[in-house]
C-alpha cells in the first residue's frame, strides 16, 4: 500500500494508486483503481474499514486482469482482513461487474438500492439479443441510418459478459439511511439521471463524499435515455439530484468513480449545470429547422463519433430533447416517414 507524502502541501490530495495497489485517502479509507478498456479508462473502488474487515464500495468490470488486480489488493492491502460487505453504488457493469464474485468469495452480503439491484438482475436475465434489438429499435425511432443499426445488432452483447451473476438476495439501502461502517456514520444520498437510484455516501464529520458517477471532476456524467423508457426525462433528475447535493459543505472532499478525488463540489455542480444549459440552448437553435433525434443529437455534439459511441450520442441527445419537449420548448411531431421530428414551437 502506498501513502501520500505528508510533507508536501501540493500533494494533500493523493496520487492515484497503480494497478493492484491501494492508496489511503485517510486511515481506514482506501482508494483502488481498476482498468477499463475504453473511456474513461478506469473505475475507482473504495474500501472502508468495517470493524475487523473492510466494506467494499463497487467492484469493477469482470475481466481476468481485474480479478488479478483484486487478488493483489486482497493479499497486500487489507492487513489480512476479510471483505465484510459489498456495496454497489449503481447497476452499471463497470461498478457491479465483480460484486457477485466478491460477495460469494467472502460470504459477504450485497448492499444495493432496490431499483439498482432489480435493474441489474433484469439485465442479467434478459437475453443479450433482446437488449441489442431494443437498442436498435430506439435508434430506428430516432431516425438513425441503417448502417448504424446493422453495426449495433452485430456488436458484442451488453452487460452479461461483463457482470458476474448477482446473489439472489440483497440488503436494501436507500437515501436518508445512516450506514455505520466501523467508526464512521455515512449518510446515504440518492443520485439520479445517470442511474435511477445511485447511492452516494457522505461522511459529514470527515467531510468526505463517495460520489459514484453523480459528480465527476473532468467529464460530464452520461445522462441518457434507454429503451425501456423512451420518453424519460433523466436530465431533470440529474440536475435536481445535483442541486440537492449543494446542501453538503462546499469544502467536502469528493471521491468520484472516474477521475481523481477533488475539492470544489459546488463549483463542479455549477459547471455541469452550465454545460447542460448550453446544450439545451444549442438544441433549441438546431431545431429551428425540424430534425430527427439522430440529426439533432449529432449536431448537438458538434464533433464526429464512431459507431460504437453513437448509442450514447443518441441517448444523450434524446435526454436533452425530452427535457425540452416536456417544458414546451420544442414540439415533437411524426414526419411523413413515421420518424418524429423536433422543432421550435410556432
Ligand atoms: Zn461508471
Amino acid at each position: 500500500m502506498t501513502h501520500p507524502p505528508s510533507d508536501d502541501p501540493a500533494s494533500a490530495l493523493p496520487a492515484p494508486p497503480g494497478p493492484g495497489q491501494a492508496v489511503a485517502i485517510r486511515p481506514g479509507l482506501l482508494w483502488v483503481r481498476m482498468p477499463l478498456e475504453g473511456p474513461p479508462w478506469h473505475v475507482n473502488c473504495w474500501l472502508l474499514r468495517d470493524g475487523a474487515g473492510w466494506m467494499l464500495v463497487d467492484a469493477a468490470l469482470d475481466r481476468p486482469a481485474t480479478r488479478q488486480a483484486w487478488e493483489s489488493v486482497i493479499a497486500e492491502c487489507l492487513d489480512g482482513l476479510p471483505i465484510t460487505r459489498v456495496l454497489v453504488t449503481h447497476f452499471h457493469a463497470d461498478h457491479v461487474g465483480l460484486a457477485g464474485w466478491m460477495a460469494e468469495r467472502w460470504g459477504a452480503p450485497l448492499l444495493m438500492a432496490r431499483t439498482e439491484y432489480l435493474q441489474a438482475r433484469l439485465l442479467l436475465l434478459e437475453s443479450p439479443a433482446t437488449l441489442l434489438s431494443e437498442q436498435a429499435a430506439l435508434g430506428e425511432a430516432a431516425g438513425a441510418p441503417a448502417d448504424y443499426l446493422r453495426h449495433l445488432l452485430a456488436r458484442r452483447p451488453f452487460y452479461r459478459p461483463d457482470v458476474v451473476p448477482l446473489p439472489l438476495h440483497h440488503r436494501r439501502i436507500a437515501a436518508g439511511q445512516v450506514l455505520r461502517v466501523g467508526e464512521t456514520a455515512w449518510t446515504l444520498h440518492r443520485g439520479g439521471g445517470h442511474a435511477p437510484e445511485m447511492m452516494l455516501l457522505h461522511d459529514p464529520l470527515g467531510g468526505v463524499l463517495i460520489a459514484a458517477d453523480q459528480v465527476l471532476p473532468r467529464i460530464s456524467p452520461y445522462v441518457g435515455v434507454f429503451p425501456p423508457e423512451p420518453d424519460a426525462d433523466p436530465l431533470a433528475d440529474f440536475l435536481d439530484s445535483n442541486n440537492r447535493l449543494l446542501a453538503l459543505p462546499a469544502g467536502t472532499l469528493v471521491l468520484p468513480s472516474h477521475g481523481d478525488p477533488f475539492l470544489g463540489l459546488h463549483d463542479r455542480i455549477a459547471v455541469l449545470a452550465a454545460h447542460h444549459a448550453e446544450r439545451l440552448a444549442l438544441l433549441e437553435a438546431i431545431c429551428a429547422t425540424p430534425r430527427t433525434a439522430y440529426e439533432a443529437s449529432r449536431l448537438m455534439f458538434q464533433r464526429d463519433y464512431d459507431m460504437d459511441q453513437m448509442l450514447f450520442v443518441i441517448g444523450e441527445g434524446l435526454a436533452h430533447l425530452n427535457w425540452l419537449v416536456a417544458r414546451g420548448q420544442l414540439v415533437k411531431a411524426r414526419g411523413a416517414d413515421g420518424v418524429p421530428r423536433y422543432r421550435t414551437p410556432g
